[in-house]
This record gives structure tokens, C-alpha cells and sequence, in this order.
């Protein structure tokens, strides 16, 4: 099936509709555009589980809390519509602010206990931000199967939880993490790291591998194991951690006796980019 764009609701409804009507699945992938491997596996995964792959573009102006991080984020349409077909997109709904939030807009979601912390706490308004976008995309799309990564792990459990919450019809996916030959997490925001930060910025993930093997040699106090991941992170110059955890997959509550299933988080500034990455410990 050739590429579809379009801009309008009206125009993604219809499509909607047609399908619903010949009994198709839908399987969606929400992204903010300048799309990686990251994104591709996630659009690739959907078009093997759903008959109807609809991806969307759009760079939420209201989880911006950070006016510069809005004007300066990578906008790339034709190489997006490129990358998003090949993977198996069909249809690509990119809407203007104006299309999502119409002058009046005044209905916002949010999700209270998840986003006390981490991402939640260090940028506010980000997750209600979030929720309102993907709510407002969940109800036009109408999906069976929406596609998620692991690399915002705080959002997938922020987005399943209002899933479960509100009681939208559909089944929420999360897909492991994408990452670079060196093992940095694929990010959008990648792009504004010089080649020197980029060097450094694949310790972040030496310092959650070394986190998950303490884990699994049954290390358990949190304070040792913050304390030897924090160790690889310095040795980064212009490093700046954020916040470093361990915490519980369902709560995102800090595990003080650690055990398994656990999930390492961090946020560390490298230069002027602020990266996030994420590991599982099963
Ligand atoms: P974004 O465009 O950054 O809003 O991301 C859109 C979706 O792609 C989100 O569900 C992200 O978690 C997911 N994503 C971003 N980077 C990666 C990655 N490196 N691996 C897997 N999924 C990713």
C-alpha cells in the first residue's frame, strides 16, 4: 500500500473508518518525528501484528517545558515519510498544534502518582502533556495495538496506566531499546551531541550494565549499586547526572532492598544535551 499523508482529522477519521468497516486491525505508533531505528522497529513490529499501520508525527508543543527544547527539536518530514514507508507505514497523520489543540482546547489527563518523580518531577507538566496528546491520539486513531519504547520507560508506564485508567480498547505494547553500535540509546535528540560527548555519552549504558551484573551477582543495597554506576558516569567529562535509580517496574518507586524485577533509570546531562536511557532486570 503507497504512503498516505494527511494533515486533517477529518481526513484521519475517514481512513479510520474504512477500515474499521472492512474489519482491519489498527496498530499505531506515536512519534515526535526525526525518526531512527528506535521508531522503525516499532513501526516494523506493527506491521507484522496489524493490518492498518498508522504512524503520527508531532511535536507536542504542551510536554515541552523547555521553550529552546521545542524550537531547536529535529524537523524532518520527506526523510521521515521515506524512512516511516519503508518500514511499513500506511498511513502518516501529521497534524499542526492548531488541528490537535483548536483555540478553547481546555481538557488535559493526568496521571498523579506515576509522575511524582524522576521525568515527572524534573520537567512538570511534561507527563500531562503526554497523557492529553496520547489520549487525544488514542480516540481519533482508535487503535487495537499502540506501540511503545522501553527508552521512555517512565512514559510507557505512564501511558498503561491511564490505558488502564480510562479504559481505552486497545492493547499497549512496549519494545526493548534501540541502541547504537557503542550502546547508546537511539534518541532524536542524539543529533545535537558532538562526536566527543558522543563518546562519552555511551557510558551511560556501561554504567546500567554495570548496575544490572551487581543486580544479578545479588548485590542488594541500592546505596552500592547507585554508588559504582555513579563511578563509571564521572569518569565522563562534562557529565552531569540528573537522577540515577533503581526502582520497581510497576510503582517507579525506589527500591531500597533491590530485588527482581527491577529497573535501573537515569537522566544525565552531557554538554547542553539531556539523555535518558533505561535498563531491565529480570
Ligand atoms: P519520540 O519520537 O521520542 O516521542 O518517540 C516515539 C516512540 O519511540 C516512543 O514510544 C519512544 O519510547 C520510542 N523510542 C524512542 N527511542 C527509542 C529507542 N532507541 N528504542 C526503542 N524505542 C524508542
Amino acid at each position: 500500500m503507497k504512503l498516505k499523508i494527511v494533515r486533517r482529522i477529518p481526513d484521519l477519521r475517514r481512513v479510520v473508518r474504512r477500515a474499521k468497516r472492512a474489519g482491519k486491525t489498527i496498530g499505531f505508533v506515536p512519534t515526535m518525528g526525526a525518526l531512527h531505528e528506535g521508531h522503525l522497529s516499532l513501526i516494523r513490529c506493527a506491521r507484522k501484528e496489524t493490518d492498518l499501520v498508522v504512524v503520527s508525527i508531532f511535536v507536542n508543543p504542551i510536554q515541552f517545558n523547555n521553550r529552546t527544547d521545542l524550537r531547536s527539536y529535529p524537523r524532518a518530514l520527506a526523510r521521515d515519510a521515506r524512512l516511516a514507508s519503508a518500514a511499513g507505514c500506511d498511513l502518516l497523520f501529521v497534524p499542526s498544534a492548531g488541528e490537535i489543540y483548536p483555540p478553547g482546547f481546555q481538557t488535559f489527563v493526568e496521571v498523579t502518582q506515576l509522575t511524582r518523580r524522576w521525568e515527572g518531577k524534573l520537567r512538570p507538566g511534561h507527563f500531562r502533556g503526554v497523557a492529553t496528546v496520547v489520549a487525544k491520539l488514542f480516540n481519533l486513531v482508535q487503535p487495537d495495538v499502540a506501540y511503545f519504547g522501553l527508552k521512555d520507560a517512565q512514559q510507557a508506564r505512564v501511558v498503561g496506566q491511564m490505558v488502564r485508567d480510562l479504559g481505552f480498547d486497545l492493547r499497549l505494547k512496549v519494545l526493548p531499546t534501540v541502541r547504537e553500535p557503542g550502546g547508546l540509546a537511539m534518541s532524536s535528540r542524539n543529533q545535537r551531541l558532538s562526536p566527543d560527548e558522543r563518546r562519552g555519552a555511551k557510558t551511560l549504558f556501561e554504567s546500567l550494565q554495570e548496575g544490572k551484573q551487581l543486580i544479578k551477582w545479588n548485590s542488594r543495597r541500592e546505596s552500592g549499586i547507585l554508588r559504582r554506576m555513579r563511578a563509571v558516569i564521572r569518569k565522563v567529562p562534562g557529565a552531569r547526572i540528573e537522577y540515577l535509580a533503581v526502582v520497581d517496574p510497576e510503582t517507579l518507586e525506589p527500591m531500597r532492598r533491590v530485588k527482581r524485577p527491577a529497573l535501573l533509570l537515569l537522566a544525565v546531562r552531557v554538554g547542553k544535551t539531556r539523555l535518558i536511557d533505561c535498563m531491565e532486570v529480570r
